[in-house]
């Protein structure tokens, strides 16, 4: 069982990673899980993570002092990080800022050296940050929707995609929701993708008001399911596949293949300990394929 290969690099030797500091801190107090773990977590996982993040502008949630502490939500570079490169990016408020951008597994660990437990990518690269390569539907149940109602959301968007001749990707968020990824080859404009995106949750939210929402508005959420468009604007972020959750238990964001979907209890239940060795077990990469899908929005162009 092996990932995509990382993007081929001019062949410079690997870099050598940071040394791991304060290895025996404890960073999920509830399964006693210490920062040397999620080290060897992310070593372990890392050639599947980095065709996931390499390249792109990525942010990071840092919990210096384990999950039981504040966190915070990290997006640019900072002085310290030697390894990690940046990206010259214009923000929303028109002033430039250097986010992040990871290019090989040094730059990965040193980000972990410096407590980051999460890992959030745009869905466009570092190179193109223009273009979008990835639109994400973020499945967001409310407190009182049945996991099984999710998993029957996730199949019906697949299927409604396919028939806007779209192919989709499942994952499980590692915290209460499903994404279902929709790859765009070649990219898209942030624009024409984001209007994609809301037209279609619109859409859904329409034709079944009692199960779909369009609108993160929480009270209105207790019994359906937020299809969760906002992942898919310039400058938003989605968890990366593989990445840990700072949330109990250690889940991880776990890219599965539709077929495995009847069979899944709930979005949180692959975690630190096992995906190592499931990954080891498994056959096939569910997402394989996904980079080389030639798909896209253009056709919509027209519509409003
Ligand atoms: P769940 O299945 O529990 O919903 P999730 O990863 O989908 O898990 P969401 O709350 O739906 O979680 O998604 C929030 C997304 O917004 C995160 O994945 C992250 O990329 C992004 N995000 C989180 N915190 C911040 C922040 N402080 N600023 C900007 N973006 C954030
Ligand atoms: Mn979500
Ligand atoms: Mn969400």
């Amino acid at each position: 069982a092996k990932g995509r290969p990382a993007r081929a690099t001019v062949s410079a030797p690997p870099r050598t990673p940071p040394t791991l500091s304060s290895p025996s801190k404890v960073i999920f107090p509830d399964i006693k899980a210490t920062k040397q773990d999620v080290w060897n977590y992310y070593s372990a996982v890392m050639d599947h993570l980095l065709p996931e993040v390499i390249g792109r502008p990525l942010s990071v949630i840092r919990c210096p002092a384990g999950t039981g502490r504040p966190c915070f939500f990290q997006k640019h570079h900072t002085a310290g990080l030697s390894m990690v490169s940046s990206v010259r990016l214009k923000e929303d408020t028109g002033v430039n800022a250097h986010y992040l951008v990871v290019e090989d597994a040094a730059s990965l660990l040193e980000l972990v050296q410096f407590n980051a437990l999460e890992f959030h990518p745009w869905g466009s690269r570092a190179a193109t940050p223009e273009r979008a390569d990835r639109v994400v539907f973020d499945l967001d149940p409310g407190p009182d929707v049945p996991f099984a109602e999710v998993k029957k959301a996730a199949t019906d968007i697949r299927r409604l995609l396919r028939q806007l001749e779209l192919e989709s990707f499942l994952r499980v968020s590692g915290g209460k929701g499903l994404h279902v990824v929709v790859p765009l080859n070649p990219g898209c404009d942030w624009d024409l993708t984001k209007r994609f995106a809301h037209g279609f949750a619109d859409a859904l939210a329409t034709a079944e008001p009692d199960r779909f929402l369009a609108t993160s508005s929480k009270r209105l959420r207790n019994r359906r399911i937020f299809v969760d468009y906002l992942r898919n604007g310039r400058g938003a972020t989605a968890v990366a596949s593989y990445s840990l959750r700072g949330r109990p238990g250690a889940p991880v964001a776990l890219p599965i293949a539709w077929s495995e979907l009847p069979k899944l209890k709930r979005a949180d239940s692959f975690t630190l300990h096992d995906v190592p060795a499931r990954l080891k077990r498994r056959r096939k990469d569910p997402w394989a394929g996904i980079d080389s899908l030639q798909q896209n929005l253009a056709r919509w162009a027209q519509d409003d």
